[in-house]
């Protein structure tokens, strides 16, 4: 069950996610229903051939499998909780439960942590207990993994974009809930996971991030890995102000495009370095290009609201 869960996390990269009542009724594409078999077969699946994770494997960032034909093998990405957004800062709703509501991380420090490249991102697995409650979360979520989606140039890379405005790359903490189990199933409910979210910038150097950058270049070919020597410490990819930040229902911003998520977006910025970036730069996606622009541009925000957690600039 880890391992092919784990198999299905590289292929998804990223996931960010909503979505309730029947998504059986929903999972029309055979990718989506393979992804389903993967979940409720789970006990069987050291059984199972490789095929189900090539099937999810077929999408990438380039003109001919890029975002504009993801719908195509996951129709998910044409639901109207699709992620990412453009989040206009004189369009959201002040919610003074957030902000009588802290959110409260509990971080652990991770020993031997795998870092991979997982061919559409460079991505730590979390191997210490981890969790984020409170905000807009009714129950406690585990912290799964952080991976990150960065630009060619750094004046793009960011997912979503505030007020038009892209940033250099975009972090991810993905977190499902506790109730489910694990990450798999808690993928088909819509308070299933949770993402929380930096925009970042080409400044300073992050020093706990670095042993991530450090690692580029043991991971240059898609679909490697290794483990970090050192302890990473978790909580040092948070910034010290946990009260400013954005939340809407969403999805996966790569496929299967499940919507499942409960985004929390930062206000406040990620700093990198120049270097930091270069290092991103180097790996490779797995047709041998320069792993690069791999984010999902913003996707229509329908009916949705996007609540703060503050009011003012
Ligand atoms: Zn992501």
């Amino acid at each position: 069950m880890r391992k092919l869960g784990s198999s299905l996390l590289n292929a998804v990269a990223s996931l960010s996610i909503h979505s309730p009542k029947c998504h059986s009724r929903r999972l029309t594409s055979k990718n989506l229903i393979v992804f389903a078999r993967c979940i409720h077969d789970s006990g069987n699946n050291q059984k199972r051939p490789p095929w189900n994770y090539d099937k999810l494997s077929n999408w990438g960032y380039d003109n001919k499998r890029g975002p504009d034909t993801w719908h195509k093998n996951f129709p998910e990405g044409l639901g109207r909780q699709q992620s990412p957004i453009d989040i206009q800062t004189d369009k959201v709703c002040y919610d003074q439960e957030l902000a009588s509501n802290p959110l409260q991380f509990s971080y652990g420090v991770c020993q031997g942590a795998k870092v991979h490249n997982t061919g559409r991102s460079l991505k730590i697995d979390i191997n210490q207990q981890s969790e984020v409650t409170g905000g807009p979360l009714r129950d406690r979520f585990h912290f799964e993994q952080f991976h990150l989606h960065w630009g060619s140039t750094n004046d793009k890379g960011s997912e979503h974009t505030i007020n038009g405005q892209l940033y250099a790359a975009e972090w991810h903490l993905v977190h499902w809930n506790l109730k489910y189990g694990n990450f798999l199933e808690a993928a088909y409910h819509p308070d299933g996971l949770s993402v929380v979210t930096y925009m970042v910038k080409v400044g300073s150097e992050h020093a706990e991030f670095k042993k991530l950058t450090d690692a580029c270049s043991r991971l240059v070919e898609a679909h490697t890995s290794v483990a970090l020597e050192e302890p990473f410490d978790a909580a040092k990819l948070l910034k010290d102000d946990l009260t400013r930040y954005w939340t809407y229902p969403g999805s996966l911003t790569t496929p299967p495009l499940l919507e499942s998520v409960t985004w929390i977006i930062f206000q406040e910025l990620v700093e990198i370095s120049q270097q930091q970036m270069d290092a991103l730069r180097k790996l490779k996606f797995p047709e041998g290009q320069c792993m690069m622009d791999n984010y999902r541009p913003p996707t229509p925000i329908h009916q949705r609201t996007v609540r703060a957690s503050f009011t003012g600039p």
